[in-house]
């Protein structure tokens, strides 16, 4: 496990509009590290003509981008790619510091990223279009034609990768594309935006808008704005989907999650007690695809004791970072204090835990076990985005099935069972749109695409893969007839 390394004096972060890094008007955040809890940077905040000059920039740079044949354009992003790979451990260490997790949760990030950009490459070698003589002498043709300048605003908990689920992808497709990351976490897309210019995309067609919730509704509000994509909080997600799509933009806006992890008695013990471990703390517990809630189906209790016993063991700022700040950290403290009182058993109480040595003042919580909570309580039912694991006893797997149904959230559900009909079963009746059997975190890698179902997710179709082909172009069919003979008949 690498050590965090944070910048001997705060990092200054402006936006980047038409290739040139320009300070946005409307204040400044100060960035603070989860780690120490001290400083490490400073965002200027956008306003809505600081959007306006950025989105120029991007509308311009589109019209000549479009113009581009793909093979030219994915040129920059096989540059690109090298690049990630060369500042891996710099751009896993700055996702670390602003985000609180681990350096090497960081550069798994980044390498997912770099695996969209392989996806992404791949298109210039499809061929994505169809022609067809459909009457004697008359071709139809179609064709993939980007959308414009489209924009991606993203959450705090993957600085790296969730923007690279998104800019590839559209980039290759010829598109101008604006990311407006997390104002929590704004230093990794700084440094990203220089690697961009490095790689060679032309000025505008790469562009970072810092701010908050005034940059987010001003790029929603922009008429020259064609599609917007979210990532992050389901009630965010869902204001931002209805004002996109009341303002006739193209919108998938993915939101948050509460995923199930069903223990069945016939379940491999080591598989289960890793898998649930890695699933519930991993980037502390602050990731849309954590494993929350363990639902044990009848008695499976030697693999809840070896949990707790293993993530007894843990280690804060080895094997798990920090909270992303003091407000979530007390949110946290308050969520499992609320669910002692309802009369659930802490097994294992993360409240006050061993602080790494010179990390006293971050945001710290060990991992935590709620045992025996019911159906509907705040900590079976709710996301808390942290390190909590809370276990739901059940009689049966119709019944564990019927926890996920009734959850407003479609994320992800594993089961861990070594039964090929049981693991079947779930994978068939499961509500969830990504799911894992003995996979504590049922990621898809490309080009499966990733998403959801439910309040997990607003709009049509996934945000990585081949779907996101559908999500970043729009098809126009072109009927032509060069044989100009004049006989004609309704086909023709
Ligand atoms: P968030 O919703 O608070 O913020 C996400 C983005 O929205 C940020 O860029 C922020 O500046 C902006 N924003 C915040 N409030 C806004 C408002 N009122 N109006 C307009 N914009 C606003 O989310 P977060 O705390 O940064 O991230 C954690 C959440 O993201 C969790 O719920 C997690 O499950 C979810 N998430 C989901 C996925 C997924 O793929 N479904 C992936 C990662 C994170």
């Amino acid at each position: 496990m690498k050590q965090v390394v944070l910048p001997k004096a705060p990092i200054e972060v402006a936006n980047l509009v038409g290739g040139e890094h320009v300070a946005a008007k409307g204040g400044v955040r100060e960035v603070v590290s989860p780690y120490t809890g001290e400083v490490i940077g400073r965002v200027g905040l956008s306003t809505v003509e600081d959007v306006g000059r950025a989105v120029a920039a991007a509308k311009d740079a589109a019209k000549r981008w479009r113009a581009v044949p793909i093979k030219e354009r994915t040129q920059a992003l096989f540059r690109y790619r090298e690049l990630l790979l060369a500042h891996l451990e710099e751009l896993g260490n700055l996702a670390a510091i602003e985000s609180g997790k681990t350096v090497d949760e960081g550069a798994a990030g980044v390498m997912k990223g770099v695996e969209v950009i392989e996806f992404a490459l791949s298109l210039q070698n499809l061929d994505d279009g169809a022609v067809l003589e459909v009457s004697r002498g008359v071709t139809c043709e179609v064709r993939r034609e980007p959308m414009g300048v489209v924009v991606g605003i993203t959450p705090f908990n993957f600085p790296a990768m969730v923007p690279l689920w998104l800019y590839p992808i559209a980039i290759a497709c010829g598109n101008a594309f604006v990311l407006k990351p997390s104002e929590k976490v704004p230093l990794t897309s700084h440094r990203v935006g220089q690697l961009m210019t490095e790689a060679g995309f032309p000025p505008g067609v790469f562009t970072v808008v810092n701010g908050d919730r005034v940059a987010v509704e001003a790029l929603i509000d922009h008429p020259d704005v064609s599609v917007v994509t979210f990532v992050g909080s389901t009630a965010v997600a869902r204001a931002v989907y209805r004002r996109a799509t009341g303002n006739d933009k193209r919108a998938l806006c993915l939101g948050g999650a509460k995923n199930h992890l069903v223990v069945v008695p016939d379940a491999d013990p080591e598989v289960t007690i890793d898998g649930v471990l890695r699933s519930f703390t991993g980037c502390a517990g602050q990731r849309c695809m954590a494993g929350s809630l363990l639902v044990a189906v009848g008695d499976v209790e030697p693999i809840l004791d070896g949990i707790v016993e293993r993530a007894s063991q843990m280690v804060l700022g080895r094997d798990m970072g920090a909270i992303i700040d003091r407000p979530s950290l007390d949110r946290l403290v308050a969520a499992i204090g609320r669910a002692k009182d309802d009369g659930v058993r802490i097994r294992l109480d993360g409240r006050s835990p061993e602080v790494p040595d010179g990390f006293a003042g971050g945001h710290w919580l060990g991992a935590t076990i709620l045992d025996g909570a019911k159906p509907g309580m705040e900590c079976a039912q709710h996301e808390l985005f942290g390190p909590v694991l809370t276990i739901v006893r059940v009689p049966t797997l119709e019944a564990a099935l019927a926890l996920q149904s009734e959850s407003p959230y479609g994320n992800a559900q594993t089961v861990f069972t070594t039964s090929g009909a049981v693991a079947r079963f779930v994978a068939d009746r499961s509500e969830a749109g990504m799911i894992g059997i003995n996979v504590g975190v049922p990621v898809p890698r490309e080009p499966f695409a990733f998403g959801g179902t439910k309040q997990s997710r607003f709009g049509q179709g996934d945000i990585t893969g081949r779907p996101a082909l559908e999500l970043w172009t729009q098809t126009k069919k072109i009927t032509s007839k060069w044989q100009l003979q004049s006989d004609s008949n309704w086909m023709s």
